[in-house]
């Protein structure tokens, strides 16, 4: 489904990923481990179109999306949850998941003629299902929500965008224990609805054990890379990234 070759991505004269390539097949999760400024957050931005690679190529669904904007990205298929979450905190819970159907609307104007629809009552039903207490909660404020319901809702808004492929970074970044195995038997569950995931975590062993296959990314580069029990069972990264 995606294909990276050879990835260069840099901000100014710091070159923050240097030659990244990588596959994910559809309906699998695979996801990024690595140390802090390793440049895992750098090659999810690339692919979403935020930032533009210097070279390389970047292959979705048997397109070329490297050179497309980040508005068409969404458009084709893909849809990020950002790093710390980043809703819009003085909107509702409901218009948040508005705000993510926003795009997709406008693409379904464009290739079936359908009339502009905000937010398909159908699509938010479907995120209330996944997660109960933002219906309890879809009149409050996003600011007011809990870390971990702001994750909840940052990852409903992506879904609004109806994406084939959803890319998430740190999604268990500063919530607790309990909140982060709701996040991720949520990804579990959506993954076997028919998602492909690429998932960026600190938390490696719990990144590991949710994936099919895993790269590790150390200054720019995929040094390693393998299915996800194979690299729980590798000594190597045990040592540096599971602390055992
Ligand atoms: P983290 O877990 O800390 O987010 P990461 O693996 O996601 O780490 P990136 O955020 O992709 O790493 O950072 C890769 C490199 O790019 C680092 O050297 C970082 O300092 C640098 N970098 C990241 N964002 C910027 C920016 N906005 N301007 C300049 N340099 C940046």
């Amino acid at each position: 489904m995606l294909k990276l070759e050879n990835i260069h991505t840099s901000y100014g004269r710091i070159e923050a990923i240097r030659g990244i390539s990588l596959e994910v097949s559809r309906g699998e999760i695979v996801c990024l481990i690595g140390s802090n400024g390793a440049g895992k957050s750098t090659t999810l931005m690339t692919v979403s179109g935020i930032l533009k690679p210097l070279k390389g190529s970047i292959i979705f669904k048997g397109e070329n999306i490297r050179e497309l904007s980040a508005h068409r990205i969404v458009g084709r298929g893909i849809s990020q949850v950002p790093e710390g979450r980043r809703i819009f905190p003085r909107l509702t819970v409901l218009e948040n998941l508005e705000m993510g159907a926003f795009l997709k609307s406008k693409r379904r104007k464009a290739e079936d003629g359908s009339n502009y629809e905000i937010a398909p009552a159908k699509q938010i039903e479907d995120i209330f299902d996944l997660f109960p207490v933002l219906k309890e909660r879809k009149r409050q404020l996003g600011g007011t929500l809990s870390g971990g319901e702001q994750q909840m809702l940052a990852i409903g808004r992506s879904l609004m965008a109806r994406p084939d492929l959803l890319l998430l970074d740190e999604p268990s970044l500063g919530l607790a224990p309990i909140v982060v195995s709701k996040i991720f038997r949520t990804i579990r569950e959506l993954n076997a609805q028919g998602l492909t995931i690429l998932l960026v975590e600190q938390n490696a062993k719990a990144a590991l054990k949710l994936a099919h296959r895993g790269y590790v990314i150390e200054s720019g580069k995929v040094t390693k890379e393998g299915k996800g029990q194979d690299l729980l069972d590798d000594p190597a990264i045990k040592k540096a990234y599971l602390g055992e």
